[in-house]
Formats: C-alpha cells, sequence, structure tokens
C-alpha cells in the first residue's frame, strides 16, 4: 500500500509587511541590522507554522532570509560586485538591476547553512531548501569576467555544490535547485546545463530535485505566456536529459496551464513534484481541482512518485491567499488519498 500523497511547496512564501514590502519581488527590508535579522527568524517561524497548520508535509522555509531566490546567493559570493549593478533582460523577458561578476567567483562563507540549521529546528517533519540552479544564476547577473555562460556555470556549479554539502549536513532532505532558465535555453540545457546542475548536486547525501518552472505571476511572465501557444511542449526538450540524470524529484508547473501532462511521463522513475496551485492568480483553488490535477498526473505517474507542489513561489500573493492555497494544496492531496485508499 502506498504512503498518502505528500505537500510541498515549491519555495518562497508572502514575507510580513513588518519585514518587506508584500506582494512584490526585489522588496526591500523594513528593517535594519540585528533587528532585520530578528526580524528573519521570527517570519520564518511564521512560515513553518503556516504550513505545518495548512497540513503541508514536505517544509520549506518560505525563503524569508531573502530578498530574491537568485540575487541573494549571489550578493554572498565574493568576486561580484553588487554595488555598481547593471540592467539585464531575465530569460529574454524582463530588466532587473542585477550584479555584476568582476572577478574569479568563489564563495567564502556558507550562505544559508545557520538558516537551514533553524529550519530544522523548527519541525521533525522532512525539509527542503532551494538554492539557484547554475544557468539560472548566470542568467541574473552581469558577467564582465568569465565572458562565457559555460565557464560560469561551471563555476557557480562547484560553489553550489559545496554549500549543498552544508545543507545536507545541516538536516536537509531535500537540496532544491531552481532552473526556470531551463525553460528557455534549450541548447544550452543539453550542451552543459543538465550537466553542470549535476554538478551541483554530486555526492550529496541527501535527495535532490529541480524546479523549472514559466516563473512567478508577474506581468512580463503572464504576457510571455499568451504567447506560447496552445500547448506548452518546453519541457519535452528537457526531461529526457533529467531522467538520465542523478536528480531525484522534478517539480513542474501543471494548474492553468497548457503543459501536456503526458510530458511527466518523459521522467520516468523519478519523483514528480506536480504544481497544482496557480501562483498567478488570487483565486483560490478547491481541493477537487487540486485532486484533477494530480489525477491527471496519476495517468502517466507512479502514485509513489507524484507529490503536490505549487507552481512557483508564491511570494507576490497576499498572505491570506497564499494560506488559502497551501490549505487547499493539503487538501487536494487528503482527497485524493482517501480516494485511492492510501495510508
Ligand atoms: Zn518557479
Amino acid at each position: 500500500m502506498a504512503q498518502r500523497i505528500k505537500t510541498t511547496i515549491s519555495g518562497s512564501l508572502p514575507k510580513p509587511a513588518w519585514l518587506a514590502e508584500p506582494e512584490k519581488l526585489w522588496a526591500p527590508w523594513q528593517l535594519q541590522g540585528e533587528a532585520l535579522q530578528q526580524a528573519k527568524a521570527d517570519a520564518m517561524r511564521l512560515a513553518v507554522d503556516d504550513q505545518l497548520r495548512a497540513g503541508i508535509t514536505v517544509i520549506g522555509d518560505g525563503e524569508q532570509t531573502r530578498q530574491h531566490f537568485v540575487t541573494t546567493f549571489i550578493e554572498h559570493l565574493s568576486g561580484v560586485d553588487f554595488i555598481n549593478r547593471k540592467t539585464v533582460r531575465i530569460r529574454n523577458r524582463y530588466d532587473a538591476d542585477v550584479p555584476v561578476v568582476v572577478d574569479r567567483v568563489a564563495r567564502a562563507r556558507p550562505v544559508f547553512v545557520e538558516d537551514a540549521k533553524r529550519l530544522r529546528s523548527l519541525t521533525n517533519q522532512p525539509i527542503k531548501f532551494t538554492l539557484p540552479g547554475p544557468m539560472t544564476m548566470i542568467d541574473t547577473l552581469f558577467d564582465n569576467y568569465y565572458k562565457s555562460r559555460e565557464k560560469l556555470a561551471w563555476a557557480f556549479a562547484e560553489i553550489l555544490n559545496e554549500e549543498a554539502k552544508e545543507l545536507a549536513a545541516a538536516g536537509v532532505d531535500i537540496v532544491q535547485f531552481d532552473e526556470p532558465a531551463f525553460n528557455v535555453f534549450f541548447d544550452e540545457v543539453r550542451d552543459w546545463g543538465v550537466k553542470t546542475l549535476e554538478r551541483a548536486a554530486q555526492g550529496l547525501e541527501c535527495k535532490t530535485a529541480v524546479h523549472i518552472c514559466y516563473g512567478y505571476g508577474i506581468e512580463a511572465n503572464i504576457k510571455w505566456k499568451q504567447g506560447l501557444g496552445d500547448e506548452w511542449r518546453q519541457y519535452e526538450h528537457v526531461f529526457p536529459l533529467l531522467a538520465e540524470s542523478l536528480i531525484n524529484q522534478v517539480s513542474l508547473e501543471c494548474q492553468n496551464s497548457r503543459v501536456p501532462m503526458e510530458l511527466i511521463a518523459l521522467l520516468k522513475g523519478k519523483d514528480v513534484l506536480v504544481g497544482a496551485i496557480d501562483v498567478a492568480t488570487q483565486q483560490i483553488e478547491t481541493p477537487e481541482a487540486v485532486a484533477s490535477v494530480l489525477r491527471r498526473a496519476l495517468q502517466y505517474a507512479n502514485v509513489e512518485h507524484v507529490q503536490a507542489c505549487t507552481n512557483c513561489g508564491l511570494v507576490t500573493l497576499p498572505r491570506e491567499v497564499a494560506s488559502a492555497k497551501l490549505a487547499a494544496l493539503a487538501a487536494g492531496a487528503e482527497l485524493l488519498s482517501e480516494e485511492l485508499g492510501l495510508r
């Protein structure tokens, strides 16, 4: 008898208004110094509490200690100038002020390991910790040193691997790398994208995941999606490569998306984190809508390999909306678990 369907979030949750400006990407912090450190720790406790109360089973930190899922990690590295930023176009979609690579990149000290220890102390349930993937990192900065996307990706992969190993040692059960760039740069994914991802995940003693989505619910992404046609087959390029890789889990976007569900059959043997919560709308999914997406996924993947997840991070949503969506996610997974007689 298979276990009940697990639930998890892809990464971010909204931050309290006393920590950062709500419903905004790259929202500035509202506090400084020691007060900011305490506020981040408090916010992580609330994020964990929200997930536990909703009935989520694999718990994340809600990315409460980072301003952004990519740039915050980069800002902790040497070789990167984060004061004199440059404007770049991210994944060919929208402009952002990003740090500049000015020298060989290196990780002088752990970036999120203290956060991971804190998360570990807050729950006995399995915990997942997110890091940006190498390709998405290089796409979120300006490179004035390596002058080669591939070389820089390999450099980041080594740094990520050091960080990921320390996260695992701190008690993290799953390290997830976020690679939305995998949905855009298919030739690079084939040539070195998956290889650099595997380098980042090499030798880890915990499970590994990769999250590939169609982005946050911001206007630039919504417009991009409108131009992708009736069927989104981007995953078809990437999934066969991931099926051959050492990565254990793949998190993808399904709810309200035009991704043909049969593409998950390409991930044979992997855990599939089925996106059953749309992050681009404030409308709360019903448990039945969540269950319905999962039911469709079960046509192409074994139940032991299916988990219920969000399409992407919830950071840009109001807190009460995010909480209600988490509850719907857990209720939908329960509904289906009951229906299937899972224990
Ligand atoms: Zn995402």
